[in-house]
């Protein structure tokens, strides 16, 4: 039998989505070994029980809390597909505001229909196995993480900082021209594609397991930056309170 698996979104750009659909070839080839019997985007097929469950977005009302949760008990595998749902990502900028003020900012007189909270990553509601990072996620690294666990091997990622395939790249630094860049504490894998486009590193893939945040902290201020300044950085996509020694 096929291994099912099931997509699902919450709060988000369905961007993460997309990414996978844009697979295209890759895509052919996943359906001769996984049968997908959910994806709002193609197909939904409720109620049947699934072997990995990839889900997109972040929650931020309570009727998403319980579908989140028999989700959860239909799948033997939930992944986090993306930042939104890994850590939060760009949605928790909401959070930077009263919530109330904000819905009405965006919603105007509809606003009373909608009971949107606070948003919150997955693993805030639930138990989550895995986490694929990226805003959006990056294709090829979901293949490997879907092919490990076709294999029923843990899957893994990049342990290392962006600097290093910045580097390997030989990409001129954000910093020599004035520019932050989370690079030094943000975790590999997209091959620096934001710096190779000419911007700098946000932060969209999270935190080093283990970022040196003392030593780029103290790069930082000797730019002049103040504290509140240097936690700005972090709250583009969420990072805020994860940074440690
Ligand atoms: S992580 Fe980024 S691309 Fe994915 S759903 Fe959230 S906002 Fe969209
Ligand atoms: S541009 Fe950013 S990622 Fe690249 S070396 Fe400089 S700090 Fe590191
Ligand atoms: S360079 Fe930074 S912000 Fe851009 S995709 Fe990579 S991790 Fe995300």
């Amino acid at each position: 039998m096929k291994t099912r698996i099931g997509f699902f979104d919450f709060t988000g750009c369905e961007g993460c989505q997309l990414t996978v659909m844009n697979l295209e070839n890759d895509l052919l080839q996943i359906l001769k070994l996984v049968e997908v019997v959910e994806f709002r985007e193609l197909m939904s097929a409720d109620g049947v029980d699934l072997d990995i469950a990839f889900i997109e977005g972040g929650v931020s009302r309570k009727v998403d809390e319980q579908r989140l949760q028999t989700i959860r008990r239909r799948s033997r595998t939930l992944v986090a597909l993306g930042a939104c749902a890994t850590n939060g990502g760009v949605n928790l900028l909401g959070n930077h505001r009263r919530i109330d003020a904000l819905r009405q900012q965006v919603y105007a007189s509809n606003a009373v229909h909608l009971q949107t909270e606070n948003p919150r990553p997955l693993h805030q509601v639930v138990q989550v196995d895995f986490g694929i990072p990226g805003c959006p996620i990056d294709g090829q690294e979901f293949l490997a993480v879907l092919q490990a666990l076709l294999l029923e091997r843990a899957p893994e990622l990049p342990s290392f900082a962006l600097c290093v395939e910045c580097k390997l790249h030989e990409y001129p630094c954000s910093f020599d021209y004035g520019e932050i860049c989370l690079g030094p504490v943000t975790r590999a894998g997209c091959q620096a594609i934001c710096i190779a486009g000419g911007d700098r590193c946000r932060g969209c893939r999270g935190l080093l397991e283990n970022p040196r945040t003392t030593p780029y902290h103290r790069i930082l201020e000797e730019q002049g930056m103040s504290v509140e300044e240097i936690l700005d950085q972090y709250r583009t996509f969420g990072l805020g309170g994860q940074h440690e020694s």
